[in-house]
């Protein structure tokens, strides 16, 4: 009989060292896995400091285009074989990124002409005044800015200011639906995206600009550029040119800057 108790008691201590042994380790685990995940977290926060999220420059005016590409750095003037204009700039890596897809388009047979690519708050501001005395006849003010943002935006929310988006051979959708412009367009639907190259106006999206087949945007850098534009523009930032008054009602940040193709986010 005593002997079957020592058993017993022997099975029961058993259990129990066994047990608490066992929930300790659990304990353990559990403590290593919080110190980790703080570990981890303080280590994001350090991350986020040391890396600013976005360069020095990008700043509320510079996507406004209030600056002159001729005179900054990291713009970068077009040679005049790619383009039909003179002295016109883009965006150095952008521009780098541009001449590999140029290459590549004319070893397979076509000829990729800048036809714009920078245009600064400035040059925007001549386009749109011109438009405007254009419409003239539209004496609405909301109306008549809506009818020019059809393909022209107003100035300071332009995607050209940022050096990044070239408008590409012919200014006109038609163009590129059959013959040589069908071609280019196939060639880019299949080959631009590696190189960078993705359309922000394509067809069917819920509002913004009108379809442009020959708009493309070197999405690397002004994907950054979109994020920071959806983090910081605002409608009120926006005036200096005829019917600027119009933009917060139209609500043109979130529906012209930010109506673009998904794929440019
Ligand atoms: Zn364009």
């Amino acid at each position: 009989m005593n002997k079957f108790y020592t058993v017993i008691k022997s099975v029961v201590l058993f259990t129990v060292v066994f047990t608490v042994l066992y929930s300790c380790k659990e304990n353990e685990k559990k403590v290593t896995t919080e110190k980790v995940v703080k570990i981890d977290t303080i280590a994001k926060k350090i991350d986020t400091v040391i890396k600013p999220k976005y360069p020095d420059y990008l700043t509320v005016d510079f996507l406004m285009g209030k600056f002159n590409p001729a005179k900054d750095d990291r713009f970068v003037r077009i040679e005049d074989k790619y383009t039909n204009k003179k002295n016109i700039y883009l965006n150095k890596e952008a521009y780098d990124a541009f001449l590999k897809m140029y290459q590549a388009a004319y070893k397979d047979g076509f000829k990729l002409v800048i036809v714009s690519a920078t245009r600064n708050f400035d040059y925007q501001k001549n386009i749109w005044e011109r438009k405007w005395k254009q419409k003239a006849q539209i004496t609405d003010k909301a109306k008549r800015t809506i009818e020019i943002l059809k393909y022209s935006a107003m100035p300071g929310t332009s995607r050209h200011h940022w050096g990044t988006e070239v408008d590409l051979n012919v200014l006109e959708n038609s163009f590129y639906t059959k013959g040589e412009g069908k071609k280019i367009f196939d060639w880019m639907i299949k080959n631009a995206h590696k190189y960078g190259f993705y359309r922000p106006y394509t067809a069917g999206r819920p509002y913004g600009y009108n379809e442009e087949k020959w708009h493309w945007s070197y999405i690397p850098v002004s994907k950054t550029y979109t994020e920071y534009a959806k983090k910081n523009m605002k409608d009120e930032f926006i005036s200096g040119f005829s019917g600027a008054e119009t933009a917060k009602g139209i609500q043109v940040t979130k529906k012209y800057i930010l109506g673009i193709d998904k794929s440019c986010f």
